[in-house]
């Protein structure tokens, strides 16, 4: 255990674009913001391949690339940037504690949650047998499928995410074929149709997932079966990649702040208050509409407002700087 308490005014939790923007924020507004970066720094954007709908980018940027510019951003203005994870919070006081790697204790004056959300799985056990094992089993194509090119591999879902997974991994693998549990997909139009133009990708529609199929290693296919007509049938493929949404990363919060009933962290409407004074939320964490870049970079702009005028609001001997933005 630690035995020095770190004082912190502003606090934030997760680095996706949330986080990055609330931390450029809050170091210009001199609230020495420090952020710890948590398990995939970087956030859901570091698997994702081009992003083409964020302002500014008019030939695209790659996911990781515009995280790191995002990190050099909130570094330049002083953002102590740190790897590490927070594994435990106390909301209970006035002062806002929170503990690093189950150890280190830090006290806040703000705390700002930009933990985003994490890709769902079915919950198979050989789906988790094989993803433990690294044997084939993958939620991240842009991450993975360079693995599987000239390969045959199986996908599963029908929203955006999956349609894009789709037509990223048809450009590596011979054959990708698309499990979709309704009759219809859940993507844009646009998306959908893109996928269902793609000659290597084959959809098989009311399909799910029986059993991940594999040698003890390595993913040698899957046993799909038809929900209507309950046939089983078997898909040779060495990968398995699953694209069925994601959970907000928000179990830690639980008991202190109010979440709905998938776990999004419910904030006060048109800002980034929560029910506990002096924690803010930004991003997915808080977000199962929009989920998008731009809109959690909207959101970790305003937690930090809503941060500094807390503090300026809350301290009377506390000097907060005028910001300059
Ligand atoms: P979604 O929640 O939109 O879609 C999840 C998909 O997975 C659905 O088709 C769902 O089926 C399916 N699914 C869920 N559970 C299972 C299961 N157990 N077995 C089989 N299939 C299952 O999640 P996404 O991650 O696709 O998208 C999230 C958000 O991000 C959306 O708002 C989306 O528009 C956006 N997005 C936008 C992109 C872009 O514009 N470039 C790219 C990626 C995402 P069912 O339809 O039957 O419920």
């Amino acid at each position: 255990m630690s035995d020095t308490i770190e004082k912190v005014k502003c606090l934030i939790i997760g680095s996706g674009p949330a986080g990055y923007t609330a931390a450029i924020y809050a170091a210009r507004a001199n609230m020495a913001p420090v952020l710890y970066q948590g398990t995939q720094p970087g956030g859901q954007l570091t698997t994702t391949n081009d992003v083409e709908n964020f302002p500014g980018y008019p030939d695209g940027i790659t996911g990781p690339e515009m995280m790191i510019e995002l990190q050099n951003q909130a570094a330049r203005f002083g953002t102590d940037v740190r790897d590490g994870w927070i594994t435990k919070v106390d909301f209970s006081g006035d002062i806002h504690k929170v503990w690093v790697n189950e150890t280190k204790e830090i006290h806040c004056q703000t705390v700002i949650i930009s933990t985003g959300a994490s890709a769902k799985y079915l919950g198979l056990e050989s789906e988790q047998k094989y993803l433990n094992l690294g044997g084939g089993v993958s939620a991240c194509a842009v991450c993975d499928g360079f693995f599987y090119r000239n390969q045959e591999v199986v996908l599963v879902g029908a929203g955006d995410s999956a349609a894009e997974e789709a037509h990223y991994l048809s450009k590596l693998c011979t054959k990708v074929t698309m499990l979709v549990r309704r009759d219809e997909f859940r993507a844009s139009k646009i998306m959908a149709s893109r996928v269902i133009n793609t000659p290597n990708i084959e959809i098989l529609y009311n399909t799910e997932t029986d059993e991940v199929l594999g040698d003890g290693q390595v993913v040698t296919g899957v046993r799909a079966y038809n929900n209507k007509t309950k046939e089983k049938f078997e898909i040779p493929a060495t990968g398995f990649f699953v694209a069925i949404g994601h959970k907000p990363n928000t179990d830690i919060f639980k008991g202190f702040l109010d979440l709905d009933e998938t776990g999004y962290i419910i904030n006060v409407p048109g800002t980034t208050k929560t029910n506990i004074e002096g924690v803010f939320v930004s991003g997915d964490a808080a977000d199962h509409v929009y989920r998008q870049a731009v809109t959690a970079a909207g959101t970790g702009c305003m937690a930090a407002l809503d941060a500094e005028r807390y503090l300026a609001a809350k301290e009377s001997d506390f000097e907060v700087s005028t910001p300059v933005y």
